[in-house]
């Protein structure tokens, strides 16, 4: 890959890295004080629960867009994580982040839908830290 390439994605990386520490109105829905109405403190508590689940997505993503970041640093951008094989391009232009090739995040989402644990997490935590 290319500087060039490799500048672009540190871009969009950090772009959206600073997108997510921002946080969007979500943030806010969670410190709203209840309200007088009993309606309106349902739709709140509802509201808080979808604003918590998003941050909690969020924070995820802001995970997956430290690694990668600290992947570019270490220049190791670019390569599944699993099968160190080259993540294809048009996948990380889709997906800056992406640390697995289509077929590895396919094998790791099935592994995560059943429930398994999966080994890569803990590399993971220790690359985003
Ligand atoms: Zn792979």
């Amino acid at each position: 890959m290319s500087k060039t390439q490799l500048n672009s994605f540190r871009q969009a990386l950090e772009t959206k890295r600073n997108e997510l520490m921002a946080g969007g109105s979500d943030r806010a829905e969670i410190l709203i004080e209840s309200a007088a109405e009993e309606f309106d403190r349902l739709q709140q508590q509802l509201n808080r629960e979808v604003a918590i689940r998003n941050l909690d997505r969020e924070s995820k993503l802001l995970k997956e867009v430290r690694a990668a970041l600290k992947r570019l640093d270490n220049e190791t951008f670019g390569i599944c994580l699993r099968c160190e094989e080259e993540i294809p391009e048009k996948r990380l232009k889709a997906v800056p982040w992406a640390a697995y090739c289509v077929s590895c995040q396919e094998a790791v989402d099935r592994q995560r839908a059943a429930g398994e644990p999966v080994d890569d997490d803990e590399a993971f935590e220790l690359a985003a830290a």
